[in-house]
């Protein structure tokens, strides 16, 4: 497999999106090379696996491409954690703030039995607001949430930090500043 260091490599970093002055990390370029997804995902894997988890569960949408691959990999069920609008079912919800605005994030409330060990997944990690949300929406809905991992983590935005405050130990493939 390759080493995170070459799995850094592999990841595109685009100037300017989406505002002027931002770094825009980018894994299409590491999702697209197969021994760059294969990887990613062994080693995510491996970091679930150490925890525990009874479920993972995926950001929308490239927690998702990641956390799928995980859940298959351990052979354990998958959870979306959706933007709103999407599920067809009641669902539950959770506003949370942006830099400008609010978000909303959605789950079906019987996605995870109450107990289960559910491990989140995502491709980066900035702030942690994002993953601060899912917790407390997976928690919601019974969950036990103690782990979430990050392809790449930014952590100069604090994301870590903030989620760690909150009970949930951290771990990334990879940082840039
Ligand atoms: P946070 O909520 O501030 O931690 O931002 C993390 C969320 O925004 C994740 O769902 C990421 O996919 C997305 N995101 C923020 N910055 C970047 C970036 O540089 N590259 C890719 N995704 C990003």
């Amino acid at each position: 497999h390759l080493s995170p260091e070459e799995l850094k490599a592999l990841v595109r970093t685009v100037p300017d999106f989406p505002h002027p002055g931002i770094q825009f990390r980018d894994i299409t370029t590491l999702i697209g090379h197969h021994q760059g997804m294969a990887a990613s995902v062994h080693h995510l894997a491996e970091l679930a696996d150490a925890a525990g988890a009874h479920k993972i569960a995926g950001m929308e949408a490239r927690g998702f491409i990641f956390g799928a691959a995980v859940a298959v990999q351990l052979g354990i069920g998958f959870v979306p954690v959706r933007k709103p609008g999407k599920l067809p079912i009641h669902t539950i919800g959770i506003d949370y703030a942006l830099e400008y605005g609010t978000d909303r994030l959605e789950m079906d409330p019987g996605a995870v039995e109450p107990g289960q060990k559910v491990v989140m997944v995502d491709d980066l990690i900035a702030t942690g607001g994002t993953a601060l949300a899912s917790a407390e929406l997976l928690r919601m809905a019974g969950a036990v949430v103690e782990q979430a991992l990050f392809v790449i983590d930014l952590p100069d935005l604090g994301g870590a930090v903030r989620l760690r405050s909150a009970g949930i130990a951290v771990n990334a493939l990879m940082e840039f500043e």
